[in-house]
């Protein structure tokens, strides 16, 4: 007669193989997780690394906080939004006028000479 609490390779120590296995995927999951975090709390200007610590310490449930009170992604800092706005705004300025071609200075809409060199447009 023999005792599972005895067997090494029985039931129980299939169950505890399994236990270590799913302990370590969790384990990686949530570093993935918290790496996640971590980067998406550096584009919204909300203390990456204290959100690195909550996710690790708190898991899922910390990562489902991140979720609820993360502050939206901040507009000003996506280049692409002052870019097109800059060349909107510079556009009109550089269609009626233009550079001069001794000096390199801008010439305003209508000017017949370069105002900083007098080289006539
Ligand atoms: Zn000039």
């Amino acid at each position: 007669m023999t005792f599972p609490y005895y067997d090494p390779f029985g039931a129980f120590g299939a169950i505890f193989g399994i236990m270590i296995i799913v302990i370590i995927a969790s384990c990686v999951i949530q570093i993935a997780i918290a790496v996640w975090v971590y980067n998406d709390a550096k584009k919204r200007n909300m203390e990456p690394a204290m959100w690195l610590a909550i996710t690790l310490l708190a898991g899922c449930i910390g990562c489902i906080i991140y979720l609820v009170v993360r502050d939206p992604i901040p507009t000003d800092t996506i280049p692409i939004g002052n870019e097109a706005y800059d060349t909107q705004d510079v556009r009109p300025k550089l269609e009626n006028g233009t550079f001069c071609s001794n000096c390199g200075s801008e010439i305003p809409a209508g000017a017949k000479f370069c105002p900083s060199c007098g080289n006539p447009r």
